[in-house]
Formats: C-alpha cells, structure tokens, sequence
C-alpha cells in the first residue's frame, strides 16, 4: 500500500492525504458516535478531476473509497469499516459557488458547499434556496443529495431530489459524468441524476449540482398548537392543505415526551403552550401576497380548529424571534436525545391514512413488550414522516438495553411499518445501520434489482461497500 500513498501524492498535496491516527480521527466516526471505522488515509480533493483520478487509482488497486460531505448522517453511511484498508474521500474543499444563474433560477454548486451557506448565497440575490434541516450549518449538499434530504420544507418545495435539476458525478471508473444542466425537462432516456441522488455514494461520487431557486416570501407567520390526538392532528393538516394550500409550508408534530426532553436538556427551550397537551404542532404559512393576508388566513383556520375543537390552544409568534425559537425547540429534540445517551431511531413514512394506527398499535406493541421504555415521537407530520424513537426506561444503561433488545425493537417497529405500506426509512437513508432492514422490507424484486444496478455500476464493488445494498 506505500505504493498506492506514493501514487496519490502525485494527484494531491501531501498535506491533503492524512495518514496519521490522530488527523484521520475526526473522519472515521459517525455524528451519534455508533460507528468508530478505520481508515488507510483521508483524503482531501478540491476538484472534480482530483476526484477522478484518485477514484482512477483506487480501481486499479482495488482500494474502496467512503465518500464523506459534513459526516452529520444518522446511518452510519460515511463511516469507513473496520478493515483500514479503505480510503475515507471528503469534499469539504469542493465548496465553490460555480454560477448563479438569476433568469432560470437556479444555482450551480460543488458538492462540499454547506448547506447554510448555499441558502445565505441564494437569500443574497433574493431567492430562497428551500432545503432546510437541523444539522444545515454543518452538512453538505453533495451528502444532501447523496442521502436525498428532506427536513422541514418537503410539505411544499419536495426534498433534495426535487430541488435538483443537474449532477456531475465521478463514477466508479474513474470518469466524469457531465450531467450539469438546469433543463425542467428533459427525456432523453433513463434519468440517470435520480439514479445517484439517495444512492449514498454507492453509484457515484457527487462533485457539483444545479439547484432550483425559489422567490423568497414576502411574510411567513408560524403558531403553535395543542391537539389531543393523532387524529385530530391529521385533520388539522388537511384543513390547512384545504385553505392554505400551497402556502403551507410547515406542519411539524412533536409528542410531549419529545418536548419534555427538550424541556430537561435546554430550558430554555420549555413548550410556550400551556395545558401540557399529549401533541403540540408547529405550523408555518408563507405568503408572496401581504402581511395582512397571512395573518388574517392563518387566524381565519385557526378559528375553525377551534370552533371543530381539532386544537385546544394556539398561539401565533409575534414576531421573527419567536418564530426562530418556535423553531429551535423543533430542531432541539434531536439534540435533547443525544444528551439524554443512545437511542434506537427509527425514521419511518406512513401515508397520512395509516399514521393513528399505526402509532396506537404500535406504542402498544412497545409497552407491552418493553415495559418501560420512552417513546420520543415528533417528526415532519405533512409528509407522514415519523420520527418513531424508543429510550430505555429510566435508570437503565442505554448500551446495555440497546444491545439486548435493538433488533427485537427495530423489528416490532419495522413490522408494524410493512403492515402500514410504509418506508423503513424516510429521510435519512440507509447506510450501515438499515442495511438488513432494507434486505427484509423492500422487497424480494426491488433488492435484486438495486444489486443488479450496484454491479452494473460498480462491478469492483469499491464505492462505499456494503451500505445499502451488499453484492
Ligand atoms: C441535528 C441533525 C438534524 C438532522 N435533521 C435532518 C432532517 O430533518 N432531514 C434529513 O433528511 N436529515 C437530517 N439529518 C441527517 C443528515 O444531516 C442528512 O442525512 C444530510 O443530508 C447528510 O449530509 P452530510 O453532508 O453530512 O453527509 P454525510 O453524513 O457525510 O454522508 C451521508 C451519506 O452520503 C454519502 N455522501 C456524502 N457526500 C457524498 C458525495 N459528494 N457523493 C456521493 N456520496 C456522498 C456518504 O458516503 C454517506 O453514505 C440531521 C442530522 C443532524 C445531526
């Protein structure tokens, strides 16, 4: 392998090829700290032909690569295995701005951009760049696309695929694919751009992509209500869809539970609404129009919630601070949960028909079997995307529960999910973790096919082995 590190020190300055422990540490554990992998080297690329020829190299030496953008995934995905003889490949320096492009509004970016950043560049020519999630300061949007992010706009502008027009991607022979165009449309065959986002880096290395832009809203009010059960909450929503329509655009549910967490790690961060209700949501209207016609929809739907009794309290953020913090308590939980230790995560879609029962059976199933244990549930409810996460109960060592019960927990979950006609997982992909998951739920036909795309692709099974599907 002295021969491989000499070789790539001819692609790429020594000081971007890290091979000592204490460098590459930060690069080989996952955000929840599940997965510590090892790795041959780390390296550093900043363009598109970098990444070609160390991809060239690799397949030459049979050398598998882990793509990586802010490591901020949930599925153990950009973890390298425990071998050391992979090679951790991080876009980080690939964060250049490549065009703007104000009449078909749209933005050309490489893959290591961050997210936070790539909405700043776009609010500074007056548009909205919609993606939008707890961890945007710090991911990337070449992993946004490889993971196919959600977050809390999909209810109107879709997820990461949805927001993407055009890809340039390295694939596993070394070559660059030039797909960088901002069509709308276009059907000149297989879409190969959808073949690569949410394929987690096992088709394709993202080096750029083309983004939709979107006119920013002239005024958005957000308002917190309580609701007494998972029904109610769904007919809430659908009276929002019915009379905002498409200014809707965010309907997030958080479980007391979720919010008590919340409550115990940060509080600051304690539930404004009084009453203690079992589900409180967050919503959010967005308006080209006016200020006054927003505020006066929102209250005009908040009456009738009240007048049907769908809500038992509600209150409107006064101003955009309040807003930002109704905000911050959403995003908050998932950090509230990695303070309170290890959890099982399940991030599930359930069509909005099958949500109340799948959560009464499925919280019942859990009791009965795990006397005991915490379910943390709160999630994008517009689009039926459960955050459906079990704790231990109270005083027991969560690495001691989750190595007994995990499977038996995912399983009952998973189960219940399959009954539902819904997905294992939702937004956050795969990887490592859902690997067996997605062997048992997708589907005899749909696995074969994926292998045989897999093979096809990439027939030396080096880019991100045995993530998401294994050949
Ligand atoms: C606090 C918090 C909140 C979150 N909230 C949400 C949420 O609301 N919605 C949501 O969808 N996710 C959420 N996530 C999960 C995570 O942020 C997303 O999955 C994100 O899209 C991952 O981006 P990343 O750059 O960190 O990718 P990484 O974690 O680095 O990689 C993720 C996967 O993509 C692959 N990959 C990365 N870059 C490339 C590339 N350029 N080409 C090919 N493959 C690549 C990796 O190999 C890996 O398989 C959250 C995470 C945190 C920590």
């Amino acid at each position: 392998m002295q021969a491989f590190i000499e070789h790539l020190s001819k692609i790429l300055e020594q000081r971007y090829i890290l091979t000592q422990d204490e460098d590459k540490a930060p690069y080989l554990t996952d955000w929840r700290k599940r997965y510590i992998g090892k790795a041959l080297a780390v390296l550093l690329p900043s363009t598109s032909d970098e990444v070609a020829a160390i991809v060239k190299l690799c397949a030459q030496n049979q050398v598998a690569l882990v793509p990586q953008g802010g490591n901020t995934g949930f599925c153990g995905g950009a973890t390298p295995d425990n071998s050391g003889k992979q090679v951790v490949l991080n876009l980080k320096r690939m964060n250049q701005i490549r065009e703007i492009d104000i009449a078909n509004q749209t933005i050309t970016i490489e893959a290591g951009c961050i997210l936070r950043a790539l909405q700043e560049k776009a609010l500074e020519h007056g548009f909205l760049f919609p993606l939008s999630l707890g961890a945007e300061g710090s991911c990337m949007i070449g992993g946004n696309l490889a993971t196919n992010a959600g977050g809390t706009n999909v209810l109107r502008y879709g997820n990461a695929r949805d927001l993407c027009l055009g890809l340039e991607v390295v694939t596993a022979k070394g070559e660059i694919w030039n797909g960088i165009k901002g069509l709308r449309k276009d059907n000149t065959g297989y879409d190969l751009r959808d073949l690569f986002i949410g394929s987690e880096g096992t088709l394709g290395i993202i080096t750029a992509a083309v983004m939709k832009l979107y006119p920013l809203p002239v005024s958005q009010w957000t308002t917190l209500v309580a609701c007494e059960n998972i029904a109610s909450t769904i007919t809430l929503l659908n009276l929002f869809q019915k009379r905002a329509s498409s200014l809707l655009t965010g309907f997030e549910m958080m479980t007391r539970e979720s919010l008590d967490l919340n409550e115990k790690h940060f509080p600051h961060m304690a539930n404004p609404l009084q009453g203690n209700s079992p589900f409180t949501v967050l919503i959010e209207l967005s308006d080209h129009e006016s200020e006054e016609h927003v505020r006066q929809l929102l209250e005009t739907i908040l009456e009738e919630a009240f007048e049907v009794k769908l809500i038992s309290n509600a209150v409107i953020a006064s101003n955009l601070t309040q807003a930002n913090t109704f905000w911050h308590m959403r995003e908050h939980i998932t950090l509230a949960q990695a303070e309170e230790g290890a959890n099982l995560k399940h991030d599930i879609t359930i069509p909005l028909s099958s949500l109340d029962s799948f959560i009464q059976q499925t919280d019942a199933l859990m009791r009965d079997k795990f006397p005991g244990v915490r379910i943390i549930n709160f999630g994008h409810l517009g689009d039926g995307n459960l955050h459906y996460n079990i704790a231990p109960p109270l005083g027991v060592d969560p690495k001691i529960f989750n190595e007994t019960n995990e499977r038996q927990i995912h399983e009952l979950v998973y189960g219940q999910v399959e009954r539902c006609k819904g997905s294992i997982s939702a937004e956050h992909g795969v990887g490592q973790l859902k690997l067996d998951g997605l062997r048992a739920h997708k589907g005899e036909v749909a696995h074969e096919l994926m292998r045989a795309l897999k093979t096809a692709l990439d027939p030396q099974n080096i880019l991100n082995p045995h993530k998401v599907v294994s050949i």
